[in-house]
């Protein structure tokens, strides 16, 4: 069984390229130059470079002794969370404007939900010097300010997304609608592993970065490079896709997979994709997706902005599909509970997405000679507000 995209664009049943004919040229045209462009020695030596100085790569696989001490086993995390920018979205945007700049795009638009992949692309236009337009739902501008002000800062325009629900699927469409009127100058950044092939192979192999180091810094801390278990949060699933990328093919390696169950799987607010979803088309690729039976999308919800996705990507749907990843819903308060432990225990304030991944530690046994990554991967402090309100500090 493989669990890389194949030739066509597929894991198992999911993915592929489901776009309107109108963008049939852009999408070919980097399905065409991505694997060629990323393997040049110049192209790799770049990127190596921005993240070593730029985003501050390696970052370190912390053996966390006092949470490791209380569930009995040896726990490490990925500290993505001490990237430039707070968060792993950054290697990605790194990945793309290199790319971008070499398929001689000059103007870049992305589209940003709570407005952390606008911030991570906003950030890249700048040290580059290229134009940079993200597209957001007019909701997502009120609720999110302070994002909204840093990609003003780090001059891209923010055009608001006036029609349907005026949230990030209409921001998508948006982003799309100005790809197909601008096809020549403009490359689409895309946020996670979704999108039509080739987004998803491209995003995982840029953020694959995070498990080539887990397995260097493994081999140093342990003797061996594979841990025992790997576990990390999913929204779209990049942040997971890297984290179990070098890994996909060691079986010994026990994938985790953690979705927000919102307020609770069965309560009619979940963002829980492989419990609640069926097989449908978004965003261009075919995947898990939450549906009504008519096919409508539904509005998922959960606490934690990133993982408020009524998808998944097409490998995490293949993952869930073949077994090869268990995955487990953890709730609002679940994750919140754990923000405020892994604070008071290590000293670490978390993004609410990845304290859903290390809520796994109270559902799952594990032995004392286990070895256990979680993927931290941002910090809290875009989420203070919602610490406040819900701990009423
Ligand atoms: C955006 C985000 C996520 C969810 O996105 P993935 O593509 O699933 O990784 C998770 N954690 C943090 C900190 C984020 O900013």
């Amino acid at each position: 069984m493989s669990y890389h995209v194949n030739e066509k664009g597929y894991y198992g049943e999911f993915g592929g390229a489901y776009i309107p004919e109108m963008l049939y040229p852009n999408v070919e045209e980097l399905r065409q130059q991505y694997l060629k462009i990323t393997a040049e020695p110049s192209f790799q030596a770049e990127f190596d470079a921005l993240l070593k100085d730029y985003v501050g790569r390696p970052t370190p696989l912390y053996f966390a002794e006092r949470l490791s001490k209380q569930y009995k086993t040896k726990i490490y995390l990925k500290r993505e969370d001490l990237c430039h920018t707070g968060a792993h979205k950054v290697n990605n945007t790194i990945g793309q404007i290199l790319l971008a700049k070499r398929l001689g795009k000059n103007r870049i638009i992305a589209e940003t939900g709570a407005g952390q992949h606008g911030v991570a692309t906003a950030t890249v236009c700048a040290l580059m010097g290229l134009q940079c337009i993200v597209y957001m739902g007019e909701i997502d501008i009120e609720r999110q300010a302070p994002n909204v002000a840093r990609m003003k800062m780090l001059g891209a325009e923010v055009r608001p997304a006036l029609s349907g629900s005026r949230t990030l699927k209409d921001a998508t469409n948006e982003a799309i609608r100005d790809w197909i009127n601008n096809p020549v100058d403009t490359y689409y950044i895309i946020g996670s592993v979704v999108g039509p092939h080739p987004y998803p192979d491209m995003v995982a192999r840029f953020q694959s970065v995070i498990s080539q180091e887990i397995k260097t810094q493994l081999l140093e801390k342990e003797g061996k490079e594979n841990p025992d278990y790997v576990i990390a949060c999913v929204g779209g699933g990049s942040n997971a896709a890297g984290a179990y990328y070098h890994f996909l093919d060691d079986e010994e390696v026990n994938i985790i997979a953690v979705e927000a169950a919102g307020l609770g799987v069965d309560s009619g607010e979940s963002a829980a994709t492989s419990v609640l979803g069926k097989v449908g088309v978004i965003h261009g690729s075919k995947t898990l997706l939450m549906q009504s039976k008519d096919g409508q999308i539904t509005e998922p919800y959960s606490i934690s902005a990133g993982l408020d996705y009524p998808g998944v990507g097409p490998m995490h749907a293949h993952l869930y599909a073949s077994g090869r990843a268990q995955f487990i819903s953890i709730t609002d308060d679940q994750a919140m509970q754990w923000g405020l432990k892994l604070s008071n225990m290590e000293g670490i304030i978390p993004a609410i997405e990845s304290a859903h991944a290390f809520a796994v530690l109270d559902e799952m046994k594990f032995k004392p000679e286990d070895v256990v990554v979680i993927n931290l991967s941002g910090r809290g402090d875009k989420d203070l507000n919602t610490y406040i309100e819900y701990f009423k500090l």
